[in-house]
């Protein structure tokens, strides 16, 4: 990967798999033109959620979070590319559907911050930890894609 290079987690969840939104949601990554270095489809553990969402534990809504997140499969997948942390997070939008803009992700497919189909790491440092997490490091693939001689 090149030193220019951002990779993000982006997951959808288990609304969004239920919805079978998955193809869609992929299609506006590649189309963006980024890269798909991991993809994998699971059924999200207590203790994974645990350490994803260590930030919100105190928060009201959380055990409703574990819940809806352990509600049915999540599909997860890491996206590189030049700036691809903050660019994924404009293409999935505000946190609550309600208050994201038609055009992105859950401005499009959603209306309630309980079920916003998706999430989408919100810093490199974020990005960092959480792919850590939910993927190991065999799994993360390079390849070489046909327009890689591009220098940003
Ligand atoms: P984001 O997913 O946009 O990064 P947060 O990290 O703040 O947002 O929250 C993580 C997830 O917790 C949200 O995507 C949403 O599923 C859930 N959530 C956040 N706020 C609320 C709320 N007020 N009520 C219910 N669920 C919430
Ligand atoms: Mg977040």
């Amino acid at each position: 990967m090149s030193p220019c290079m951002e990779r993000t987690l982006i997951a959808v969840k288990p609304d969004g798999v239920q919805r079978r939104l998955v193809g869609q949601i992929m299609q506006r990554f590649e189309q963006r033109g980024f890269k798909l270095v991991g993809l994998k489809m699971l059924q999200v553990s207590d203790d994974l959620l645990s350490q994803h969402y260590c930030e919100l534990r105190t928060k009201p809504f959380y055990p409703r979070l574990l819940h809806y997140m352990t509600s049915g499969p999540v599909v997860a997948m890491v996206w590189e590319g030049h700036k691809v942390v903050q660019t994924s997070r404009t293409m999935v939008g505000h946190t609550n559907p309600a208050e994201a803009q038609a055009g992105t992700v859950r401005g499009d497919f959603s209306f309630h911050v309980s079920r916003n189909v998706v999430h989408a790491s919100d810093s490199l440092e974020g990005a960092q930890r959480e792919i850590q997490l939910w993927f190991q490091r065999k799994e993360l693939l390079n390849w070489d894609c046909c327009d890689q001689t591009i220098t940003y």
